[in-house]
């Protein structure tokens, strides 16, 4: 599967993310963040977490690590 997951011990339920997805994939509920199954994979949310709780998707990611 291709969809960002989300580390919930990361996640502060901010809801940011939310309001970026373009198909709308991302959905807070009280006490998670829920991926839901239409999820692309796009990868264009995870920058926009403030905490860094969003990875995966077919995207490269946006920080690089030095190997
Ligand atoms: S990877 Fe793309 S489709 Fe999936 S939740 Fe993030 S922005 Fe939405
Ligand atoms: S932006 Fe990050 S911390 Fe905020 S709800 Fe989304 S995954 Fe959680």
């Amino acid at each position: 599967m291709t969809a960002v997951v989300v580390d919930p011990d990361v996640c502060v339920l901010c809801g940011l993310c939310t309001g970026v997805c373009p198909p709308n994939a991302l959905e807070l509920e009280p006490e998670q963040l829920r991926v839901l199954d239409h999820c692309t994979g796009c990868g264009w949310c995870i920058p926009y977490c403030p905490v860094g709780a969003l990875s995966g998707g077919r995207a490269r990611p946006t920080r690089r690590r030095h190997a």
